[in-house]
């Protein structure tokens, strides 16, 4: 444990001794350190309960209490003896047979009077080490004893809690900028998508502004693509049973398969992947290994049978966008595919600002029934991308038991402008399905070669990335991706003419304009365009029209006047280069 998990730890113990102080019919349960401060579960049955307005108070309690904490006394006790200590509280009775029934040692640890049931690691004087201004009890929320619904429900009381007063600040700003930039409620500002009952939970809609965006993420990497020689394939939405049944998916992905029975009893299934209906594609003829790699891509919604997840995001989904592309090789052409497919992730998310770090999820060899083929091909496949990514230099980590059924991955995590982290592209090396669908090119000598398929999604899902980047930008969309990207407005109605000017010019050249021409003050339209996040916008009035030119006015507030006979080209340029 480090120093700052034992102070969370001795502040839990804190919480609770405030807690008891002022609700002595309180029964303490558990109260672990945990990633950004601790927390205690406290049932309050017996009496008046802590809400989020008893905080103060309690917090209040624990910096006055600290003063007598100066060194813990602890003492190991017979089962008996703690039985004795806490005496009708069921929790910590549970909790002492549990203890013993592994045969473990039982100890108390008192510090300022106070005692508990306690394994230990707390910081040895608290009274000298605690920073006591660096903590904040956070919120009350409900929870289960020990997580399961059948239990009572209990108290969770959160507390933040860091080494100093500077970061638990610098925290605190941190979450309170992640909730203004939640995709949810930015997605619902700039109308981008939209749930309705009808249609269902987990099913996203996409706007005409939202699938804007989506159409230039998506037209992005179809140009990053082409330089790679990746050709567009098409396919249905379902299929027969039979196709799955042969990958292996009807079995291992059992839960999230969307079934549908037709009229005449036949099994069909929505497509949960696009890889078996691929490599029929790539089946259809023989290949010369001339003709090695096919690189197929395809953007198009894949379906999955989630359990019911957070609503109203775009996180967690049923129907869900891949950019997906497969690359059907001979083994001796994997690394060169990997290295051309690792460029275009790093171009892609360079252009956004992200910072990417590389997990090689490997399968779990104790676990080895969830996976398809046998260990010798696993290990085939790992010790290649251990290679490639070496090779690389890329920053990168292994995890076993991440891999997919088929094959290992390449998982790249970007971290965002708030230092989060999120898992986006991922490349998987696939040498299981094109042994279950003897996928083979004739090589050199005439003979029939296996070949092996390279699994790739460079945003992965369209709505997860969405949501990632939205709140990663603040909803400030760069000019080539904003689904608005300049706005007109006029001082009065004489300047109406030249503003039709130059909303024409500027649709001519397919720049995404907007004419404001709404019954409001000039004021009123100016501060609609600021909250609007756009990239641009202009004003029009007398010295304009006189000058034939606009003042470009951007997001950040800089201004900038030019020609109306440039300002198209001006915009396209700062489009092209995708600033
Ligand atoms: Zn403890
Ligand atoms: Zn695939």
């Amino acid at each position: 444990m480090s120093s700052l998990e034992h102070k969370r730890h001795t502040l839990a113990h804190l919480l609770a001794a405030a807690i008891l102080e002022h609700y002595p019919h309180a029964k303490l349960t558990l109260g672990p350190a945990i990633a950004t401060g601790f927390y205690y579960d406290v049932d309050f049955s017996g009496g008046p309960a802590l809400g989020d307005d008893g905080l103060k108070d309690v917090q209040k309690a624990m910096k006055k209490l600290v003063n007598k904490w100066t060194d813990w006394e602890h003492r190991e006790v017979t089962v008996d003896e703690a039985r004795a200590a806490f005496a009708g509280n069921q929790y910590k009775l549970e909790l002492i047979e549990e203890i013993a029934g592994r045969g473990e040692a039982i100890t108390l640890y008192t510090c300022g009077g106070f005692t508990d049931l306690c394994r230990g690691g707390h910081c040895d004087h608290p009274n000298k080490e605690l920073d006591m201004d660096a903590f904040k009890l956070d919120k009350v929320a409900g929870a289960y004893w020990r997580g399961d619904e059948k239990n009572p429900m209990l108290s969770r009381i959160y507390g933040i809690a860091f080494e100093t007063r500077e970061e638990l600040d610098a925290h605190l700003t941190r979450i309170e900028e992640a909730k203004k930039r939640d995709h949810r409620k930015l997605g619902k500002e700039h109308d981008l998508f939209t749930f309705s009952d009808l249609v269902g939970q987990g099913l996203p809609l996409w706007t005409p502004k939202g699938t804007l965006v989506r159409h230039e993420l998506d037209t992005y990497i179809w140009k990053l693509r082409e330089k790679h020689g990746y050709q567009r394939v098409t396919i249905p939405h379902i299929t027969k049973k039979d196709l799955y049944v042969t990958s292996g998916h009807w079995d291992k992905f059992a839960d999230e398969l969307f079934r549908i029975t037709t009229r005449e009893g036949k099994e069909y299934a929505l497509k949960p992947m696009n890889c078996p209906h691929h490599t029929q594609i790539f089946d259809r003829q023989p290949h010369s290994y001339r003709d090695m790699p096919q690189r197929y891509a395809e953007t198009t919604m894949v379906y999955r049978d989630e359990q019911s997840g957070e609503l109203g995001g775009l996180t967690r989904v049923l129907s869900i966008t891949q950019d997906d592309s497969h690359v059907f090789c001979r083994k001796s052409q994997i690394k060169e595919e990997f290295f051309r497919i690792w460029d275009m992730i790093d171009t892609f998310y360079g252009t956004f600002g992200f910072n990417l770090r590389v997990r090689l999820s490997f399968h779990e060899p104790t676990e080895m029934e969830k996976y398809l083929g046998d260990t010798a091909i696993w290990e085939t496949a790992e010790n290649a991308l251990r290679e490639i990514a070496t090779e690389r230099k890329a920053d990168h980590f292994e995890a076993p038991g991440e891999a997919a059924m088929y094959g290992p991955k390449l998982d790249f995590m970007a971290k965002d402008s708030l230092g989060r982290e999120h898992q986006v592209a991922t490349i998987q090396l696939d040498m299981n399905m094109p042994e279950r669908f003897d996928l083979t090119c004739i090589n050199e000598e005439g003979k029939k070669e296996r070949i092996v398929m390279i699994h790739c999604a460079i945003m992965g899902s369209i709505e997860r990335f969405t949501a990632v980047l939205i709140e990663h930008l603040g909803g400030n969309f760069p000019l080539w991706l904003s689904p608005e990207q300049i706005r007109i407005i006029t001082v009065s109605d004489s300047h109406h003419e030249f503003a039709e000017k130059v909303y024409t010019e500027l649709k001519g050249v397919g720049i995404r304009a907007a004419f404001d021409d709404a019954n409001e003050s000039m004021g009123k339209k100016i501060r609609n365009a600021k909250q609007a996040h756009l990239p641009y916008f202009v004003v029009i009035g007398d010295k304009e029209v006189a000058g034939k030119y606009v003042t470009l006015e951007s997001r950040d507030g800089t201004t900038q006047e030019i020609t109306l006979d440039k300002l198209g080209n001006h915009l396209l340029t700062e489009i092209s280069i995708r600033k």
